[in-house]
């Protein structure tokens, strides 16, 4: 089926055709004539899956059908959980709309906020924003959701690790009653359901199989070494099997940036990204990594999440995920779009755990290897893992204060202490 048949407008159509799409990902051919509707919806998809097209095109669809109010107002709310995801959903309301009258702006801290201000002054009809800013500007009385139409959750699942269920509270009271919600996540954990139940009127369910759950494409495995020789091993593994774009995962954003510095003495280009770093830096390593100049990209969970980053050949664990679906997003970065990705995961005694609750969450035990001369000690004690095992009962209380993306430029912090 192509795009003309799902009913969308020449205008949409054109924007589609010049981004060279010529047909509907599995996603879009469900989601686009249930938001055209007017339904609910409750999607689960992740990026990768081209599920910003699949609500975007529609949404701008009935936005510019729809009765446009005398004066400009929001009438469609974007909620994403990170500033890179809000800017990607951005860039793609900007690209599929090109040919419509409707305006759109994105909204995230860490920047400066007058030109927020500004475009929310001048009249939006798309806003496309991360919870924490958004109510930020609400409360100085820069932001009026009164007139909004359709509210979007992006990632709703990340937004409840990141600790945002109160702000999204906050929000859900500041939009009218009567509107079309659709609310994308890549799991349906109990939160997530209970979220559900009290956003959604009837809601159409979508379910497109997670391309990191079929995980035929993605060749994994891990690796068992000793704690102290992983930075090693990973040096190692990169120069032998000449591995490029590898996209390395750490727990800490310290880690993240003592690997990338040891890799680069190593005379293996690598950069980390995450929350601490300025988004010129991000920006700048993502498009070096993308553009094949820089060989690692060393990232934390949340500061990976949302990042356009397709085709990714290799992805490693250099430390397990303290929480097991992040393992599934995580490797969810390879063997995009038919192409093959291998991910490897470097574990040591600390993290037996970890990977057994993996296991068990993906239901398949992973292929174990030991790589000659890096064989672990077997009579290893286990230690404590920082952030780690301890708090995996609690992953909320983990998250809030860690989430590196959250609030850039210490936004929650400031918000806390009102
Ligand atoms: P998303 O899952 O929305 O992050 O989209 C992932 C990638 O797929 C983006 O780079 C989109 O530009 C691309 N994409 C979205 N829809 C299509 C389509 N129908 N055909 C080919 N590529 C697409």
């Amino acid at each position: 089926m192509s795009f003309s048949e799902l009913g969308l407008h020449d205008d949409l159509l054109r924007a589609v055709t010049a981004q060279g799409y010529t047909k509907p990902t599995p996603i879009q051919l469900k989601a686009i004539p249930v938001v055209l509707e007017g339904r609910d919806l409750l999607a689960s998809a992740q990026t990768g899956t081209g599920k910003t097209a699949g609500f975007t095109l529609p949404m701008l669809q009935r936005l510019s059908n729809g009765k446009r109010p005398a004066k400009r107002q929001v009438r469609a709310l974007v909620l994403t959980p990170t500033r890179e995801l809000a800017a990607q959903v951005g860039e793609s309301v900007s690209t599929y709309g090109q040919h419509l009258a409707l305006r759109s702006h994105i909204i995230f801290g860490g920047v400066g906020q007058q030109p927020q201000v500004d475009a929310l002054k001048a009249g939006l009809d798309v806003l496309i924003a991360t919870p924490g800013r958004l109510l930020d500007l609400q409360q100085q009385g820069h932001v009026d959701l009164s007139a909004v139409e359709i509210l979007v959750l992006d990632e709703a699942d990340r937004m409840l690790d990141m600790g945002f269920i109160h702000d999204i509270k906050r929000v859900l009271r500041l939009v009218p009653k009567q509107r079309q919600n659709l609310l994308f996540s890549a799991t349906f954990s109990n939160e997530i359901q209970a979220l559900a139940q009290q956003l959604l009127n009837n809601p159409a369910l979508i379910e497109v199989a997670p391309r990191n759950t079929t995980a035929e494409k993605i060749e994994q495995a891990v690796y068992r070494v000793d704690r102290d020789k992983k930075r090693e091993l990973l040096a190692h593994l990169i120069q032998r099997h000449g591995w490029f774009q590898v996209l390395v995962f750490t727990r800490t954003k310290h880690g993240a940036n003592r690997l990338a510095e040891q890799l680069t003495k190593q005379d293996i280009p690598a950069m980390a990204i995450h929350g601490n770093k300025s988004q010129g830096a991000r920006t700048r390593a993502l498009g070096a990594f993308k553009s094949g100049d820089l060989q690692v990209l060393v990232a934390t969970d949340i500061a990976a999440r949302g990042l356009d980053i397709s085709e990714l050949p290799h992805v490693v664990n250099f430390d397990l995920p303290n929480v097991a679906e992040d393992y599934v997003h995580r490797i969810g970065r390879t063997g995009r779009a038919g192409s093959n990705g291998e991910a490897v995961s470097l574990v040591c005694v600390d993290e037996h755990g970890l990977l057994g609750n993996i296991e068990r969450l993906i239901k398949q035990s992973l292929p174990k290897r030991i790589e000659p001369g890096f064989e672990p000690d077997p009579n290893a004690k286990p230690e404590p893992i920082e952030n780690g095992r301890r708090q995996q009962r609690h992953p909320q209380a983990r998250r809030k204060p860690t989430s590196d993306a959250a609030k850039p430029g210490g936004e929650r912090r400031r918000r806390a202490r009102r």
